[in-house]
């Protein structure tokens, strides 16, 4: 199926609000495959807002710009707020009046807990919808949404809040756009520390075999390599072959190291399982990440049982005082060094009494570099008790950038001790 999609808020457009509604449609219809094939975000303006309609409708007539959809989804306002308008200028394309919807005032006044009499006139003005359009029920808010069809488009009004967006889709779409006739065939793994031009060389020999297709994702967190295809119903014996003699021979390729795990788990969830499949706890010593490594840490449920503590040591006395840093190392070498980094794990994990320790300190910038420690330069420190390791490390962008790129390779650092320490007697 084709879809488009309509955001409508000034603020998408000021630059206050990101469309997350946008990126998040892209990833739920990729999963469902259904092609997404525009989205517009658009002002709060009722004439704006019917004239792209009147665009959309140019369109499934093969005489607009925008591209054919058999569904549109509009997001955002639906609210009781003035600047609210969807409600208005959808009846005003259709050129019909907006009228009170006695359902909608049930789901409302049981979601309020209260009789329908009770609802404030302010929340009133969520319940109206256009004549002929069907009301459907928010079940994560009050502003009501409606569907209605239109010359063969489907069309559905969502609220704009990002978790009322999802529970719409949820129950109003998800379901019945499920395809019958085929499956997501997929493999995915995650990759750190392989820059993309070695992996392109590594991959230079790798067919990727029809119909799958490759991608190669990379974020800080790493970079998601993947072979999918949808797969009519009939072909997914056969097709489940050939990719899984793909996805073989493509692993071969790749150092065994940068495959962060083969089940295609993140680095967080991978870091988590090494060290529950051990008993094995850990503490953190950050300097320049304010507690990034810990966040990622304990991303995953249950990381309590993993993770004991840890230490935001900015100020070098805090790194004495905590850590046990001497304060002569801290003179001699300054803060930002491979034996500051050591000193620090090797502090944190006796301090905190863990199985593992990992320390950071570094120069996140924009100010603070020197020619001799540059704005990025970042040392990471990993300890156990059979000893320590450190890691020098230049990074670039931004602050922002390098301290989530510091936070993840400390991950990463900590992911290959633990498999390393292991195989040392
Ligand atoms: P409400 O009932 O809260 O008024 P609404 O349908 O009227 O819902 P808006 O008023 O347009 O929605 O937006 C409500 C909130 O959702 C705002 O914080 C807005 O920034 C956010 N929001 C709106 N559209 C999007 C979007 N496309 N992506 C992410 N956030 C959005």
């Amino acid at each position: 199926m084709r879809i488009g999609l309509l955001n409508i808020g000034d603020e998408l457009l000021l630059g206050k609000t990101l469309n997350t509604n946008a990126f998040d449609l892209a990833g739920w219809l990729g999963e469902l495959g259904h092609e997404l094939v525009f989205t517009l975000a658009i002002e709060d303006r009722e004439d704006v807002i019917a004239g792209v309609l009147r665009d959309v409708m140019a369109g499934v007539a093969g005489i607009g710009a925008l591209p054919r959809c058999e569904k549109l989804l509009l997001t955002g306002g639906l609210g009781p707020t003035r600047d609210d308008l969807t409600r208005g200028a959808v009846a005003g394309f259709l050129d019909v009046p907006l009228e009170y919807n006695s359902e909608a005032e049930g789901w409302l006044a049981e979601r309020l807990g209260v009789k329908p009499e009770a609802i404030s006139e302010s929340q009133r003005q969520q319940l109206y919808v256009p004549r002929g359009t069907l009301p459907l029920r928010n079940p994560a808010g009050s502003a009501c949404g409606f569907s209605f069809e239109l010359n063969g488009v489907s069309l559905f009004a969502f609220p704009g809040v990002p978790s009322e967006f999802r529970a719409m889709f949820d129950l109003h779409c998800r379901p019945s756009w499920q395809r019958g006739d085929a499956v997501l065939m997929r493999k995915r793994i995650f990759t750190f520390g392989l820059a993309e031009s070695r992996q392109r060389e590594l991959l230079r020999g790798f067919a990727t075999p029809e119909p799958f297709r490759f991608s190669s994702l990379p974020s800080e967190s790493g970079v998601a390599i993947a072979l999918e295809a949808f797969v009519a119903n009939a072909e997914v014996e056969t097709q489940k072959v050939l990719l899984e003699s793909a996805w073989k021979e493509l692993l071969s390729l790749l150092p065994a190291e940068s495959i962060v795990d083969l089940g295609g788990a993140t680095l967080p969830q991978t870091v988590f399982h090494l060290l529950r499949e051990r008993d094995a706890t850990v503490s953190v010593a950050e300097s320049c990440t304010a507690g990034a490594v810990g966040y990622l840490l304990t991303e995953i449920p249950g990381s309590s049982q993993t993770f004991k503590q840890g230490y935001l040591t900015y100020a070098n006395e805090a790194k004495t005082l905590l850590l046990g840093v001497k304060e002569d190392l801290l003179k001699s070498r300054g803060a930002v060094s491979e034996a500051v980094a050591l000193a620090m794990a090797n502090g944190c994990r006796e301090a905190a009494n863990t199985d593992y320790a990992v320390a950071i300190t570094g120069i996140a910038g924009p100010e603070g570099g020197t020619p001799e420690k540059p704005v990025g330069l970042v040392y990471i420190a990993v300890c156990s008790q059979k000893g320590a390791e450190v890691r020098r490390f230049q990074f670039r962008g931004d602050r922002k950038s390098i301290r989530w790129s510091s936070a993840y390779a400390a991950l990463n650092q900590l992911r290959l001790f633990i498999i390393n320490d292991l195989r040392k007697v």
